[in-house]
């Protein structure tokens, strides 16, 4: 690797490659709860210009050498854990807008640009790019595509997958593609772009993309409504799609959560509810206290024991700011915590909390349920001590059965999360055969040497 590391130094100049043991170490891991470090990267690289990518292809290309892409490392399952050593690509300094069209309502950014940043660019401009993984201040373009990103807004504006219009990717070898075109439409062959968006960085290269751009809504509302039985929140949610309202979002959460917010993070929640909904309608000023008043009076009709709603920003954020302190609130229980990122049919939401509930029991582990109720998708998440045996063992016969139970009720293992290194096992549940040979085939097309991110997604690679 010496001689690689020397090259790799000529390519984008010294500063820009990290390959001391204290630095590598730094890129083993990403956000995924793992007590050991794997492998090692041989080298990480700060990459600044396309040519520097394509350049960086063609040695790893030549001499077999493993690339694993990275944009803030945030992703839960594994994606960025190095597996079998290699280079990994830094894109923190490919983070330039690089235009935004008004009239074409796209925005053309590098693989490093933050969500968040994006956001508040377009923003100024009137406009508006949706996707919005909870993490948006770190997470960047490159990994939302990686993992087709969501977030609570998906159930009204979709995720990362409907917002690329192209991407341009360094293919293995070094060379590159343009995944689709300038023009908002698009029937001209293959949609590569789709293939790429949730790959995980096992096809390609993400260099740019040109998202999507939409108005920005003039305004919102927001509304928190608990109920004493989760089943009457999913009845709720039913009733206000079947009176043809589309909230922006329309998610959850159980009693445990809401209980876990108020021990660390005291936002006014009720407590001795089994749920709440959180609720924003958003749109045209004149059309939001109609939306926000038939919500509610829904929500009433529906069993809600308790409704709140925003009556300015100020209320509106302090709901939200309750909402997005879930996650690092369930994170204090114990040392560690996992979440987990399950998807069924919305019809089969109130099964899949309630099974999974008593998967978590049956198995002595702790569990806080929240998650984007309109999209079916949940984030049971499992505070445990992963120094402790018991809890690991347990935890992984929960693991097992909570993906099973998506599955089983006619769903699958990730809304937004991926598979990486930690669901893999799990393909062969989800997928059937012949669609699963077809992945891997696509791999090999793309990938003949395997040498894009190993070892993630299926489960045998090397
Ligand atoms: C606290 C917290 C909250 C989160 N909330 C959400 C949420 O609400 N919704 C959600 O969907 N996710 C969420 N996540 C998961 C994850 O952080 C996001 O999906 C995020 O968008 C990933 O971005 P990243 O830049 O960190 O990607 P990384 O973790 O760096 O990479 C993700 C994947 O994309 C690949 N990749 C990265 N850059 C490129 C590139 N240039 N070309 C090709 N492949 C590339 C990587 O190899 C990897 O496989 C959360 C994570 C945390 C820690």
């Amino acid at each position: 690797m010496k001689k690689i590391i020397e090259q790799l130094k000529q390519i984008v100049s010294s500063e820009n490659v990290l390959s001391e043991l204290e630095e590598r170490y730094v890129y083993a891991l990403d956000a995924t709860n793992k007590q050991n470090i794997e492998n090692l990267p041989d080298a990480v690289v700060f990459v600044e210009t396309v040519e520097h990518v394509q350049q960086i292809m063609r040695l790893a290309y030549a001499n077999n050498i493993s690339v694993i892409a990275r944009g803030a490392g945030t992703n839960l399952v594994g994606a960025c854990i190095v597996k079998a050593g290699g280079i990994v690509l830094n894109f923190s300094k490919m983070n330039k807008i690089l235009e935004i069209n008004q009239e074409n309502l796209t925005a053309r950014v590098q693989s490093g640009v933050i969500v968040g940043d994006l956001q508040s660019e377009v923003e100024k401009s009137g406009l508006f790019y949706p996707p919005d993984p909870s993490n948006l201040k770190v997470s960047t373009i490159g990994g939302s595509v990686g993992l087709s990103s969501g977030g609570p807004r998906t159930f009204k504006y979709g995720s990362t997958k409907d917002y690329i219009i192209d991407l341009k990717v360094v293919l293995a070898d070094g060379r590159i593609i343009n995944t689709g075109s300038n023009t908002a439409k698009n029937s001209t062959g293959y949609h590569l772009s789709q293939l790429f968006i949730g790959s995980e960085g096992t096809l390609g290269i993400v260099v740019e993309a040109l998202v999507k751009l939409i108005p920005k809504p003039e305004g919102s509302k927001v509304i928190l409504a608990y109920f004493d039985k989760i089943s009457d929140a999913t009845h709720a949610v039913n009733v206000i799609l079947e009176n043809k309202l589309m909230p922006a979002t329309l998610d959850i959460m159980d009693k445990k959560t809401l209980q876990t917010v108020e021990k660390f993070s005291p936002a006014g929640l009720l407590t001795d509810k089994d749920a709440a909904l959180f609720l924003e309608v958003d749109g045209y000023l004149a059309s939001l206290d109609y939306q926000q008043n038939k919500v509610v009076e829904l929500c009433q009709r529906c069993g809600a024991v308790e409704v709140k709603f925003s009556k300015n920003e100020e209320d509106a954020q302090k709901i939200w700011t309750a909402r997005r302190s879930a996650f690092g609130a369930c994170a204090k229980l114990k040392p560690n915590v996992v979440a987990e990122d399950i998807v069924v049919p919305r019809e089969k939401i109130a099964e899949l909390v309630e099974g999974v509930r008593k998967i978590c029991e049956k198995n002595n582990l702790l569990v806080c349920i929240m998650g984007h109720i309109g999209d079916g998708n949940i984030h049971p998440n499992i505070p445990l001590d992963l120094n402790d045996e018991n809890d690991v063992k347990n935890y992984g016969q929960a693991k097992d059965e909570i993906h099973q139970l998506a599955i089983d009720l006619g769903g699958t293992l990730s809304g937004e999360h991926g598979i990486g290194c930690e669901k893999s096992k799990y393909m062969t549940n989800a997928i059937d055969d012949v669609t699963l040979e077809y992945m891997k085939k696509i791999k090999k097309v793309f990938d003949e040497k395997n040498i894009l991110n190993p070892q993630k997604i299926f489960f045998s690679e090397r």
